[in-house]
């Protein structure tokens, strides 16, 4: 068992308890702000780069191939990428990222050694930085606004760069922010997922109490039961979960509002409710052979896989994935790198209107995926043992309906594979909408109810952990100011 997953002892807990609360002294504080800015000795940094590079050879060829896609920077590295900034004025990289975390300022925190300064500018903005640091899709959002894209040149490293500073407070268990002075007003937040922890970390900063509700067995939403192995892992999620908790939130995990609790119960207990549920089950192809054991929802294969050891995730031979998005994407990936001979993805539109990011694309054509564009899938094959295919047709354009596609009379054909999973897209969640009589309009949940504040993925449709925090921040100032005021 490693050590990550490894269950403390009671003393243990009590030890990382003691350790992570400790408010430090003032001699503490210089003494670490000491430590951080020493300039290391050349043998110093020879050792810390061995460090740093020694650890990913893991034996096991599906650990290496579930290791870190973009692996930490040592810190000779992040000196030098943080040294390359021009710190520009109105950076654009700060105006990309929804929560306009002041980038130049925690690269130059970094250039000049301050790491536990640094994070603490990632962390205040975005307190999903950990996470974003791996997962955010930089070169869509800070690093695609990089001013040294224009000069040609490669951007900033800027999420290896908020990487090595928020490792650094997770590795030394820094605590950087403290709970505000007890208001009396009591929050309960539905759903511990990026934007519910988002929301937490600022209640409890001004004070207020915060009660969390998990339907599942550990906080952190998609980050714990979602994200691609490859690019992050669940016991990171559950460690940047932890250092909002000990902010003194209350969490019951296993508790699903709107059947263990009635949503009306939580209205008469809280001053305030923040839904952050996310969203629901995966859209379903409405073709026969859909029950047919070898048919999964793309979501629940990358959650087995993120909650087991991989030797125990089960994957065909020949997987085939049906959509092409995001999650289509890492699937297909995935299943591949979990020892599948063949992963495809089969889209019915065209390689033009695949809505997953190209460098994700890209990817998985790397991992050696395959993609079946213009192929539309009318029924699955098999029997009581399993799938033996897929039967699609292909689609072209329909004439004047932008997006559209038709079948190709005539063009059915077979697609051999023993797997097949569904990567539709998430849909709303309309029986929780129901039972807490906020509005679901086009996919996104709005609320009318003074007390009752919505955020994340469940109220903008679907996007990025980023956007998740920014909503779970912007929430937690709306609550804020509806109970205190100002
Ligand atoms: C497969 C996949 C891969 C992704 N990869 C990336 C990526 O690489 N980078 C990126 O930035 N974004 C990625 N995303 C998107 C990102 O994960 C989400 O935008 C983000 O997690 C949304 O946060 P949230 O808090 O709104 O919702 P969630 O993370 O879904 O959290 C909602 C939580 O609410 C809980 N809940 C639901 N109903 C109830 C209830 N009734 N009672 C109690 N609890 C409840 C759920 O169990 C869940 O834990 C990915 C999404 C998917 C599906
Ligand atoms: S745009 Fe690039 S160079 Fe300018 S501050 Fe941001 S990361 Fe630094």
């Amino acid at each position: 068992m490693s050590e990550e997953s490894r269950t403390p002892s009671p003393a243990d807990r009590q030890k990382q308890d003691v350790d992570t609360r400790r408010t430090p002294s003032p001699a503490d504080r210089q003494k670490q702000d000491v430590e951080e800015r020493r300039t290391p000795s050349h043998a110093d940094r020879q050792k810390q780069d061995v460090e740093a590079r020694r650890t990913p050879s893991p034996a096991d060829p599906l650990e290496r191939n579930f290791a870190d896609i973009a692996p930490p920077l040592t810190r000779d590295a992040a000196l030098v990428e943080s040294s390359k900034c021009l710190f520009c004025y109105d950076a654009p990289c700060t105006i990309a990222c929804p929560t306009h975390i002041d980038v130049p300022a925690f690269i130059k925190k970094i250039a000049s050694g301050n790491l536990r300064g640094s994070a603490r500018v990632i962390l205040d903005a975005n307190p999903m930085g950990h996470s974003c640091a791996r997962a955010c899709p930089v070169e869509v959002l800070c690093e695609g606004a990089c001013v040294l894209n224009a000069r040609d040149e490669k951007p900033i490293a800027i999420a290896l760069l908020q990487r090595h500073a928020t490792d650094y407070v997770l590795e030394k268990k820094l605590r950087l922010f403290e709970p505000g002075k007890a208001t009396g007003k009591k929050v309960a937040i539905v759903g511990a997922g990026p934007a519910g922890l988002s929301a937490a970390q600022d209640l409890r900063r001004w004070g207020h109490a915060v009660t969390m509700f998990e339907s599942k067995p550990q906080p952190g939403g998609l980050n714990t039961y979602g994200i691609a192995e490859y690019k992050m892992k669940a016991p990171l999620a559950l460690a940047e979960a932890r250092t909002i908790l000990d902010l003194g939130v209350e969490l019951r995990c296993g508790v699903t509002i709107g059947r263990d609790v009635a949503f009306a119960d939580l209205e008469k207990q809280f001053d305030a409710i923040f839904v952050a549920v996310g969203l629901g089950a995966t859209r379903t192809l409405g073709i026969p052979g859909e029950d047919l054991p070898g048919v999964e929802e793309a979501l629940a294969f990358i959650e087995r896989l993120k909650t087991q050891p991989y030797s125990k995730t089960t994957v065909g031979r020949r997987v085939v994935v049906v959509g092409a998005g995001n999650t289509a994407i890492d699937a297909v990936t995935q299943a591949k790198r979990l020892g599948a001979e063949r992963a495809t993805i089969v889209y019915r539109r065209g390689e033009r209107d695949v809505p997953a990011y190209r460098y994700e694309q890209e990817l998985a054509k790397k991992d050696g995926c395959e993609f079946r564009f213009n192929e539309s899938p009318v029924r699955i094959l098999g029997n009581a043992r399993g799938v033996t295919g897929i039967e699609c047709v292909r689609t072209e354009a329909a004439a004047g309906r932008k997006g559209d596609v038709v079948a190709i009379a005539g063009s059915e054909h077979v697609i051999e594979c023993d797997t097949v999973l569904k990567a539709l897209g998430q849909t709303p969640r309309d029986e929780f909408a129901r039972a807490a009589g906020v509005r679901l309009e086009n996919g996104r949940m709005t609320s009318a109810k003074p007390n009752v504040f919505v955020g994340g993925d469940c109220a903008n449709g679907g996007k990025e952990i980023v956007n998740a925090a920014a909503e779970g921040k912007a929430a937690a100032r709306k609550i804020h100011v509806s109970l205190l005021g100002s």
